[in-house]
């Protein structure tokens, strides 16, 4: 079957294998109808299956989509369709929402890896089914500047800025490898949501799935205490407020100012935390890109001998829109959801100092405004902050 429209030049079964999202991607299966059942457990799709689950796992490990599924290239459209399916029902199910939306990040980055291969008719093809108005124009890509405003928020690349952008009757006019971005965001958003699951059906893929999900699991990076260190294992559940809402919106998948970004890597470091559970703590950023975080990581711990840059103190976080004190209406745990009483002491500066106050023990803690570190002010905005540049 033709691609109708400007697309007719592409097939539509290859179009649907290598963009499974697309509302409508099940037409690559001709029509056969397929329950969940057959494909958690029918034989005939145990191939499917172990493709499935080795895009799941190669997600966590790389969630820049550049670990490459052995399998997938040789796979029929079908197969690629229906791995990428079960894919989704796997995390949909899975207890961390997290795993799902670093699959959705690797995901997307696959799909980029096409689109900014592709001609313009291909990019304002996709663009059509996901309910984007691309329009294609002697070699620049028209978007709406709404739809352009939407996609590129949560970008970090500076050039990106609308203010950076080419602008005409209200549209936004860009290079194709830049719609291409647009649109990789756009395949993140639609994936990082998971589909509606039954409880009965939650069941079933967690009984059948245990042993994928407990290796998903296993893989998600977690904060880790700085091994035989002198401060003890970190406690994140004493973390402060706005140091939790951080480190929520990066396991979630959505961005993080530069100024979080700083803030997050400069505390955890005075934590105690690991340089290796710095990093992971940003595996979750829509545009984690290993090498760069690492550098910028090494960056802000290395300064100062090893001490590292000042974490910012709490004036200068509620002054970045960061400070959570007033509680998360979005968090799941009522406890992060509620007012915190501890961060309204009047003698409370730093969120070390509550750190501290709770009974965790950074490697140099101050326990009173005297000792405080003096704050960086908005260091983090100079320096650079862990990140996320990305490709293309
Ligand atoms: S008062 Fe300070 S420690 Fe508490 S949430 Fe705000 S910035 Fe963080």
């Amino acid at each position: 079957m033709a691609v109708r429209g400007p697309a007719s030049r592409l097939s539509e079964e290859e179009l649907l294998a290598d963009y499974p999202f697309l509302p409508g991607a099940e037409a690559v299966l001709g029509g056969e109808p397929l329950s969940v059942r057959e494909l958690l457990e029918a034989p005939g799709y145990d191939r499917v299956r172990a493709i499935g689950r080795a895009r799941v796992l190669a997600a966590q490990d790389d969630p820049r989509g550049e670990t490459g599924v052995a399998e997938l290239p040789a796979a029929r459209p079908d197969e690629r369709y229906l791995s990428f399916l079960f894919a989704r029902l796997v995390l949909a199910a899975a207890p961390s929402p997290a795993a799902l939306r670093r699959w959705a990040v690797a995901e997307s980055k696959r799909a980029h890896e096409r689109l900014r291969k592709a001609a313009g008719d291909e990019l304002e093809e996709v663009a059509r089914r996901l309910e984007y108005t691309f329009a294609s124009e002697g070699g620049r890509v028209r978007v709406p500047v709404a739809e352009y405003v939407r996609l590129a928020t949560p970008i970090r690349e500076a050039e990106f800025r609308l203010a950076r952008q080419e602008l005409s009757a209200g549209s936004v006019s860009v290079a194709p490898v830049r719609a291409s971005r647009l649109l990789e965001e756009a395949v993140r958003r639609t994936l990082a949501v998971p589909p509606p699951l039954s409880p009965e059906t939650t069941r079933a893929v967690r009984e059948r799935e245990a042993e994928l999900l407990e290796e998903v699991a296993r893989r998600l990076p977690a904060p880790t205490a700085r091994a035989g260190g002198p401060a003890g294992p970190v406690r994140r559940e004493l973390f402060p407020p706005c140091i939790r809402r951080m480190q929520r919106t990066l396991e979630k998948g959505e961005n993080l100012s530069h100024a979080g970004r700083f803030g997050l890597a400069a505390f955890l470091h005075r934590a105690g935390a690991s340089f290796e559970s710095i990093v992971d703590a940003y595996r979750g950023a829509p545009d984690f890109d290993e090498s760069v975080t690492r550098y910028q990581v090494e960056h802000i711990t290395s300064r100062d001998g090893g001490r590292g840059y000042e974490p910012p103190e709490c004036d200068t976080l509620r002054s970045h829109g960061l400070c959570a004190r007033d509680g998360d209406p979005d968090a799941a745990d009522p406890a992060d959801r509620a007012r915190d009483p501890r961060c309204f002491e009047p003698t409370l500066k730093h969120p070390l100092q509550y750190y501290r106050r709770r009974g965790g023990a950074p490697v140099e803690a101050p326990d009173g405004p005297a000792s405080v570190p003096g704050a960086p002010g908005t260091s983090g905005g100079r320096e650079r902050t862990p990140s996320t540049v990305r490709r293309g």
